[in-house]
């Protein structure tokens, strides 16, 4: 076996980064329901910067992404399974509002939000949204707003890079500039 000649560095360093686990992606992106209901969108210069392979963004989507490269574009509709989630009817549920603190009772409003324990899942906490204050009765749902939704994703990869240790570590992608946000 010969060394030396090979010891120098592989002149294809620079080669294009894909997305795959482990690597930092920065992507543009704009997401809609199936019927074309806008959900959510990047601002123009502001992409999401997310650590591929951890769940930090929708599994379907994530798929979707893996091989790709900067300045791909990619559509790409997701299914609630592969995003987030389908709802549950158990946890649709009218409560007494007299189940309910006294000195929240009078300020209960549709659109708020509180955790509780899950009706039936012993020892999960589950984030209740309040929907409707009927007769006494408060009307909250444990489903995610967008649960049962097909989401429409189109999305250009703006930067790949690998992940840095402290990233790794972390389990997310940091800014630009690697500084912390958190
Ligand atoms: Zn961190």
């Amino acid at each position: 076996m010969s060394f030396g000649l090979d010891d120098h560095p592989a002149p294809h360093a620079h080669r294009i980064m894909h997305i795959s686990k482990g690597t930092v992606a920065a992507i543009s992106y704009k997401v809609s329901t199936a019927e074309g209901e806008h959900v959510d969108a990047s601002q123009p210069g502001e992409p999401l910067t997310f650590l591929c392979g951890i769940g930090q963004i929708v599994i379907g989507l994530e798929e979707a992404l893996i091989g790709k490269q900067p300045g791909d574009a990619v559509a790409v509709d997701v299914t609630p399974e592969r995003a987030y989630g389908v709802s549950d009817p158990g946890l649709n549920l009218s409560v007494p509002s007299s189940a309910f603190p006294e000195d929240v009772r009078e300020r209960l409003r549709p659109g708020m939000q509180f955790q509780a324990e899950h009706p039936t899942k012993e020892g999960e906490t589950v984030v209740f949204t309040i929907h409707a204050i009927q007769d006494g009765d408060v009307l909250v749902s444990g489903n995610h707003p967008l649960a049962d939704k097909t989401l429409h994703f189109e999305v250009t990869i703006e930067s790949v890079r690998a992940a840095t240790k402290e990233e790794l570590e972390h389990g997310h992608a940091h800014g630009p500039g690697g500084h912390h946000h958190h």
